[in-house]
């Protein structure tokens, strides 16, 4: 296993996992990190086993739901808490959410001193929540927004993610007219560029979009859309420096 990572959160432990390295099997091969989708649990579990050796890490998860509420990890937990969004000021607590074709964002503050994963589907990149979480993010580590750094991970492109004219318009409303594509009459929304627009909004000013479309890539990624509903999810995940390690990156 190996997830994706982000120089630009070199100095925090991180990642966005992938299908590989895991031991589930179709439709959900291979890394299936989601335990309601209907994949065998001792396999889930197995995979969870996996994750943690290979980061050394507890994860603080959520009970996602579409909206952008940010809930502060005391330890790691399952889904239990209702939110969109993880904070975590704990060194070796990963704030960590569960996505396939959401948008996953990675949040980090000066020094690693604290982190935030967010999920933003359409529902929740409308209702902002990646600036709700990067506004609970500077609060929890004392800095102002615009020193955060976020990684914007694998989620769908708007190569690929046709939706209603009607969705289209309301994206268009809140972000501006270049988050929707015109494509053969139908249009595509930008879910990466309004995530960026509702960061920068809320003063982020560092921003990096993997541009992974997990629908693309059907090797590496589970995609809700594109396999029908019946498919795994990947998660994303930051944890706070090491306090040893602290000082070292600017
Ligand atoms: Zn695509």
């Amino acid at each position: 296993m190996a997830p994706l990572q982000s120089l630009l959160l070199r100095d925090v432990p991180h990642g966005f996992t992938t299908r590989a390295g895991g031991v589930s099997v179709a439709p959900f091969d291979a890394l299936n990190l989601g335990d309601q989708v209907g994949d065998d649990p001792a396999a889930v579990a197995e995979n969870w086993r996996r994750l943690e050796a290979a980061t050394g890490l507890g994860f603080s998860r959520v009970r996602q739901v579409h909206g952008a509420r940010v809930v502060t990890a005391a330890g790691p937990c399952a889904p239990g808490l209702e939110a969109d969004a993880v904070v975590s000021a704990r060194p070796g607590v990963a704030a960590c959410v569960a996505v396939a074709d959401c948008v996953p964002v990675l949040l980090a503050a000066p020094e690693g001193r604290a982190v935030a994963a967010v999920h933003a589907g359409w529902r929740g990149t409308l209702a902002l929540a990646a600036a709700e979480g990067a506004r609970a993010l500077a609060t929890a580590a004392g800095a102002p927004v615009g020193r955060l750094r976020a990684v914007i991970g694998p989620s769908i492109g708007p190569c690929c993610y046709q939706v209603s004219a009607d969705l289209a318009a309301r994206f268009a409303a809140v972000f501006g007219p270049e988050v929707v594509r015109r494509v053969d009459g139908g249009a595509r929304l930008d879910l990466w560029a309004a995530n960026v627009a509702a960061l920068r909004q809320a003063g982020v000013l560092e921003v990096e979009v993997l541009g992974r479309c997990t629908a693309c890539e059907p090797e590496a990624f589970f995609s809700h859309r594109r396999d029908g509903g019946r498919t795994g999810r990947m998660v994303a995940f930051a944890a706070p420096a090491p306090i040893s390690g602290r000082g070292v990156v600017p």
